[in-house]
């Protein structure tokens, strides 16, 4: 790992061995409270390295540093903040490989995913940085509403919103902590970034690289510690004008209930049912099925959790998935084996509760239920009813069942009965019935012949009920993070023009 790390020039700034520092102010420092967080490679529990356990001081210090260069950054040109986030964009491409292992280490994702985040992050800032210059605004005359003349008029253009909070989740650490990190920046805000604890190590190099591309001490700043510890003294702090979170309905449900009245993106948990017509391409279908429910292992927001296929192409389907996911490599994220570590023990043991449910109440076991150590065999089971838990709990794990039904009516109502409503997806030829079942799903998007998925980047990303709150996307996520202003020009008689109506 320490030879990995090497290779990134000036690394020792952040860390002494693999002990890491948090950033504020362009300094790398660590916490007086003299504790730390020890993170371990979830596949074989080997220390990764630790970061800091900073305390409220350090989080009040790190929330008034951002608010006090705001306007230092606000002073830099469009032009100027986009050139920068073209240059992170660079080095987060030279540095791909060793970032990519960094995360494969303490997250157990395979490594060529890794390092494919990096990659996509790096796109994402470039796509940023031109999204944000083309910002634009309005005029409107004030005599389209009665009573008011051409004298008046407003100018809108959008604003920075201030300082921004960004929370991300331990399965996408550097990605999801970039897509708020690109946006916030390019329209003009300072930020102030709180990564998962299990998954820090990688989004502090985010410190090196925006120092190195041209951010200014103080606008980007690193804050590490326990969620819950420091994250409500952080979410409510007065100081912050925005929270960007991603992570699970719970946390996210919980944050909705303390921020008070300040602007709240919420990204979280989903459900994503699949549902699969009797004239579906099942070859299309069945791959669709297997990499979305099991790639890094399940451990997707927009991972395929339910599969509600219809009575003509249940068994054929189902064979198929199953065919396919005995295919699956299991083993060392090193190695790029698709079915990986949990991200934790407590985590193998939440999904294998969900097994033990079904089994119990008669669900039938297709493969897997197996574990050793954090990993956990891909599992599949057939005939889940409406009363197991797996029907509705998000697993967050490689577990996947099929909710056999009768019609798309029956398959459009048990996928709007769940709690969340993050994507669907609907496979058929007909894509006339596809976009009328579309239509009825509560969800933020319908995927129609594709698996669920977050990407490409600028879409816009979404989910309903407890799936979340606000827009993400790049555009999307630029206008959540800026505001609209106003100037309304109020004309006097004394510039007049004195002209002469023909018709008069
Ligand atoms: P999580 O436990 O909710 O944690 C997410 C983040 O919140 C972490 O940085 C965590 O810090 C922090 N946190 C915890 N308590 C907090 C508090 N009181 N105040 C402020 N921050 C707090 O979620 P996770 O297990 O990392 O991620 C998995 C979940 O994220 C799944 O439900 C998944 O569906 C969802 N997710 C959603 C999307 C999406 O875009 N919709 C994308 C990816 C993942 P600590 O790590 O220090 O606890």
């Amino acid at each position: 790992m320490i030879d990995e790390i090497e290779k990134i020039p000036n690394s020792l700034v952040m860390r002494d061995e693999l002990n890491f520092k948090y950033y504020v102010s362009g300094t790398w420092k660590k916490s007086s409270s003299g504790n730390t967080i020890i993170i371990k490679n979830p596949f074989n529990d080997e220390t990764v390295g630790t970061v800091q356990a900073c305390s409220i001081e350090e989080a009040d210090q790190v929330i008034t540093v951002a608010k006090e260069n705001l306007e230092c950054w606000g002073d830099k040109t469009q032009r100027e903040r986009a050139d920068i986030l073209m240059k992170a964009a660079k080095l987060m491409k030279e540095w791909a490989n060793s970032l990519g292992y960094v995360m494969m280490k303490e997250i157990g994702k395979p490594l060529k995913s890794a390092i494919s985040e990096i990659t996509r992050t790096s796109e994402l800032f470039e796509a940023t940085a031109e999204a944000g210059l083309q910002q634009e605004g309005e005029a409107i005359y004030g005599d389209a509403f009665k009573g008011f003349s051409k004298d008046k008029m407003s100018m809108t253009y959008r604003v920075p919103l201030g300082v921004i909070l960004c929370i991300g989740p331990f399965n996408y650490p550097f990605n999801l902590t970039g897509s708020k990190i690109a946006p916030a920046l390019m329209a003009g805000n300072t930020v102030v970034v709180k990564p998962p604890s299990q998954g820090a190590i990688s989004p502090l190099f985010f410190g090196l690289i925006l120092e190195k591309a041209g951010v200014p001490p103080g606008v980007f700043n690193i804050i590490t510690g326990k969620g819950s510890e420091i994250g409500d003294y952080l979410v409510q702090h007065p100081l912050i004008n925005m929270v960007s979170f991603t992570g699970s309905s719970k946390t996210g449900q919980h944050l909705a209930s303390v921020v008070g009245m300040k602007p709240l993106l919420l990204e979280l948990g989903g459900k994503d049912a699949a549902i699969v017509l009797n004239d579906a391409n099942l070859e299309l279908t069945a791959d669709a099925i297997v990499s979305g429910a099991f790639s890094y292992s399940g451990q997707r927001c927009t991972a395929v959790k339910r599969v509600l296929p219809m009575p003509g192409i249940a068994d054929k389907l189902i064979e198929l998935v199953k065919k396919k996911t005995m295919n699956l490599s299991i083993g060392d994220p090193e190695k790029n084996a698709t079915i990986g570590p949990l991200i934790s023990s407590e985590q193998c043991d939440f999904v294998q509760g969900l097994i033990d449910d079904a089994l119990k109440k008669d669900g039938t076991l297709l493969c897997g239920n197996k574990r050793e150590g954090n990993i956990m065999w891909p599992t599949l089971i057939d005939n889940v009813t409406t009363d197991m838990r797996i029907a509705w709990e998000e697993p967050f794990g490689p577990i996947l069942p099929f909710i056999r039904t009768h019609s798309a009516e029956e398959a459009i109502e048990i996928s709007n009965k769940s709690e969340y409503g993050l994507q669907g997806m609907i496979f058929t030829e007909n894509i006339d019935l596809a976009f009328n079942i579309a239509q009825e799903l509560e969800v933020g998007t319908v995927q129609i012949n594709g698996k669920s998925e977050r990407g490409p980047d600028h879409f816009p990303f979404l989910g309903t009920k407890s799936s979340g709150l606000g827009t993400q996307g790049i555009k999307y996520s630029i206008e959540a993070m800026t505001r609209p202003k106003v100037i309304a020009l109020n004309l006097s008689e004394k510039g007049k023009l004195v002209k002469l109506c023909k018709y008069d």
